[in-house]
């Protein structure tokens, strides 16, 4: 059933939360971990910490817990940095195992900051790269021989659309070509095999549906016939072979630990931790399926009492993540409206309300309550009033 582990998280005052894909709630466990870390680690043991109390090996066995959900083995995910830099550093390890090759082929479904990463890897490698950048319908029959490297985000952060991606993998794999992942909007949304589709390449962040809090590090998954081999690009000291041997010369660690790059973010950590506690309890295959039943109802409950919306996600399930999204002209205003009542969704350029289903803590009946509540704000234009179109900096 649907919500069942709610207790364990912290929903704000009855609000009925529904944008765990932007910013996953707090776990109930969080405010203690970071206490007991900071109190008992950091201002018991200060600098021992790093031994004592486990800090240095935990990127690599938090990438373990993650792996669990992504179908990927046991010492091929690391965590840190930020997904930004997961992503230049995934496409320039990927860009130098391809070196005949020039095109990087992505799709307009993607992120931004991921097609600007590439944008900025590429003009700096200054070897006439191309950007290549189709429609997610085309991405399949686009993948030809000369691409180097496919790099996409498996669901749409927009639409919740999602790609197939075994179907993609082995396209590109017949064309020689890698693939990159982007599972932002994937990981603890929807069951994810990589081992199975043979991915070389993924990566995410675990703010959103992980629920590991703002700030938490991004994790990074390498194939390991290629972390064994790949040189890479952001060769920072904690990925050496030996960093405490301080050696000029760089030597890429054992494998995925060449992936790390600086010192972890251990108060960070310490929540990723207490929230990976939560999803070691958890089925994906199970909350997948919950997921879908929570979005069909909504899908179904929207449609029919506000018809003023028009529905921009897949409709078919097995097609969508674990998002819904709707276009309104003035959906702006009608998500302030929705906030204002406790409704908690978001919204992303140019006209589209967006809404996240997150299992492990929504229920039917918060589908049912944001459905009515918006329902009623659209039969009223209660989201015609001044103050619901005023703009934020973060949307
Ligand atoms: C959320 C998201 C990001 C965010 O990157 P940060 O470096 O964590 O800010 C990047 N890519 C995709 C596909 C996302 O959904």
């Amino acid at each position: 059933m649907s919500g069942h582990f709610r207790d364990l998280f912290q929903l704000p005052g009855g609000i009925v939360y529904l944008d765990g894909n932007s910013l996953g709630p707090l776990p109930k466990s969080v405010p203690a971990a970071l206490e007991r870390v900071a109190r008992d680690e950091w201002g018991t043991m200060a600098i021992g910490g790093w031994n004592r109390a486990g800090w240095m090996a935990q990127p690599s066995s938090l990438g373990d817990e993650i792996g669990k959900l992504i179908g990927a083995p046991a010492g091929s995910v690391v965590t840190g940095d930020t997904l930004s830099i997961k992503v230049y550093q995934a496409l320039a390890t990927a860009l130098s195992l391809q070196p005949e090759r020039r095109v990087v082929l992505s799709d307009n479904g993607n992120f931004p900051t991921d097609l600007y990463m590439a944008d900025g890897l590429l003009r700096s490698l200054d070897k006439s790269h191309e950007l290549r950048i189709v429609s997610p319908e085309d991405v399949l029959d686009t993948i030809t021989e000369d691409a180097a490297v496919v790099m996409l985000t498996q669901v749409d952060y927009r639409t919740g659309r999602m790609h197939d991606m075994a179907a993609i993998t082995a396209k590109a794999h017949a064309c020689s070509a890698l693939v990159i992942w982007d599972l932002a909007h994937s990981a603890g949304a929807v069951p994810v095999d990589l081992a199975g589709c043979e991915a070389d390449f993924a990566v995410g962040c675990t703010y959103k549906y992980l629920n590991g809090g703002p700030g938490a590090p991004a994790f990074i998954f390498v194939r390991s016939d290629h972390a064994e081999k790949a040189q890479p690009a952001l060769a920072g000291w904690l990925g050496h072979e030996a960093p405490f041997a301080f050696d000029l010369d760089y030597r890429p660690g054992a494998g995925i630990e060449r992936f790390r790059v600086g010192t972890p973010s251990v108060l960070q950590m310490a929540a990723l931790q207490a929230s990976m506690d939560i999803w070691a309890q958890a089925d994906m295959v199970d909350l997948r399926e919950q997921s879908i039943a929570l979005s069909q109802h909504f899908i179904a409950l929207v449609e029919a009492d506000s018809p003023d919306l028009k529905l921009t996600s897949p409709r078919d399930p097995a097609q969508r993540g674990s998002q819904v999204s709707f276009a309104f002209e003035h959906g702006y205003a009608v998500m302030q409206a929705l906030i204002a009542r406790g409704v908690v969704g978001d919204f992303r350029a140019p006209n589209l309300i967006r809404f996240g289903f997150a299992p492990l803590y929504n229920t039917m009946g918060d589908v049912d309550l944001a459905a009515d509540t918006l329902a009623d704000i659209m039969k009223s234009a209660a989201w015609d009033r001044p103050e619901f179109h005023q703009r934020q900096k973060v949307t």
